[in-house]
């Protein structure tokens, strides 16, 4: 008797913590009273000391949003209202005042969760100005590549860590692979959300404005287009279920899950600029290559470095066009080429609304980033036009985007591809 009432008593408490378990599983991460906050480094001393105290600050749950290797060049700082005080006794120590630029981050995903909500699908295919789930974007691709079949195709990278497909729409005007090829790539970090929408709006427009535009057509006609819109799938789809901040792939190589898919490439890997702790955000995984989404994107490229002549990875926020090297301040010999190239591009960008992008080599816009795609396109697969671009906006809302910006990022976006494929082509 009194061995059944215990066994009944451990049944009720077992389900209660599966139950309580399971709550929490299928609950969002929250933000509620996070912050984000601006520090702005001014001397190279101060560079130093503030990334000494980012590689410090592990024990306050802080978040970098945006890292400067720069002077000059912000960092932002996502902190938890617990902690709040505490990095900024930390800041003031080292004499850095700190700018308050997101004051609730949970209150802005709730706003843009009902904002992308409120947007009706009216478009006969798809609305562009809308954030689309990974299901959603995989429907367009299909639908988009059956209206246009006489011009696309659908291809497969591979599958994901999580077994989802990572797919991509080629598009060409010829038969086989007879024109230089071009890459597109978008949501590589699964939080910049922007990339992905731009990349699908931009694809749209070369798509549905081909036969009636001589711009479009000529900029479709001149290259053969691998794109690809959603490159961390698995990390992406975790920022529409689980947690609307996550960067990294769902990889488990120890602890902590995930590696930095943009510091994994096996150019320079893991050198100055990326992260051995499996905790950080810009952990370069166990070995290059560790993750089957950035080794299958490379493969990909390799098998068609013949012919490939531009690469564009599409990543957010800070507005900067940028070429390689990521690993060094020291220039490629392609720089002087290669930053007209961005200078072009940023120039008609900035025509469409007069939005402003920086432009040079990635280590001296921002940081020093090792094992990087840019450098590994560029110093691998030798494709001479690399790119890493930071799109909209420079802060006020970061990764938190309004969806009523996706379609004048996507339509200046377009423009800088336009002039940029341009310069390619006549080199
Ligand atoms: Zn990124």
């Amino acid at each position: 008797m009194e061995e059944k009432n215990w066994s009944w008593e451990m049944i009720l408490k077992i389900t209660s913590i599966l139950l309580l378990l399971g709550i929490c599983l299928a609950q969002k991460t929250r933000y509620d009273g996070f912050s984000v906050l601006r520090v702005v480094p001014r001397t190279a001393k101060e560079v130093h000391a503030l990334n000494r105290i980012l590689e410090n600050i592990n024990h306050l749950q802080a978040n970098i949003w945006r890292f400067s290797g720069v002077i000059g060049k912000p960092v932002d700082i996502q902190i938890s209202p617990k902690h709040l005080s505490n990095l900024n006794e930390t800041l003031l120590r080292d004499g850095f005042r700190s700018e308050l630029l997101i004051p609730d981050v949970q209150k802005l995903i709730y706003e843009r969760e009902q904002q992308n909500q409120d947007i009706k699908e009216t478009a006969a295919l798809f609305e562009y100005g809308k954030y689309h789930t990974l299901d959603e974007v995989n429907n367009w691709i299909d639908n988009i590549t059956k209206f246009y079949s006489n011009i696309t195709s659908v291809f497969e990278i591979t599958k994901s860590y999580e077994g989802r497909s990572i797919r991509g729409i080629k598009i060409s005007t010829a038969e086989g692979n007879t024109k230089p090829g071009f890459f597109i790539e978008g949501g590589i970090h699964a939080r910049e959300w922007i990339s992905p929408a731009t990349v699908i709006y931009m694809t749209g427009q070369m798509l549905d404005r081909y036969s009636a535009d001589l711009r479009i057509k000529q900029l479709v006609d001149s290259f053969d287009w691998f794109i690809l819109p959603v490159f961390n799938v698995d990390g992406y789809e975790y920022t529409w279920t689980k947690n609307r901040n996550w960067r990294k792939t769902r990889s488990k190589h120890g602890p902590c899950v995930g590696v930095d898919p943009n510091r994994n490439w096996d150019y320079q890997w893991c050198k100055e600029g990326a992260s051995k702790d499996p905790c950080s955000d810009q952990y370069c995984g166990p070995k290059a290559f560790s993750e089957v989404e950035v080794k299958g994107v490379a493969d990909f490229i390799m098998a068609n470095a013949k012919t490939m002549k531009g690469f564009i990875d599409f990543h957010s926020y800070s507005q900067l066009w940028m070429s390689p090297w990521g690993y060094t301040k020291e220039l490629p010999p392609d720089f002087q080429d290669q930053d007209k190239g961005s200078e072009l591009a940023v120039d008609a960008l900035e025509k469409v609304y007069g939005t402003k992008y920086q432009h040079g080599s990635i280590a001296n816009t921002i940081y020093v980033a090792s094992g990087s795609s840019a450098d590994w396109t560029y110093g691998a697969a030798k494709v001479k036009y690399s790119y890493g671009v930071e799109l909209r906006d420079t802060g006020k809302y970061g990764f938190l985007l309004p969806p009523d910006q996706i379609i004048p990022s996507g339509k200046e976006t377009l423009e800088a591809l336009i002039a940029l494929a341009n310069f390619v082509l006549n080199n």
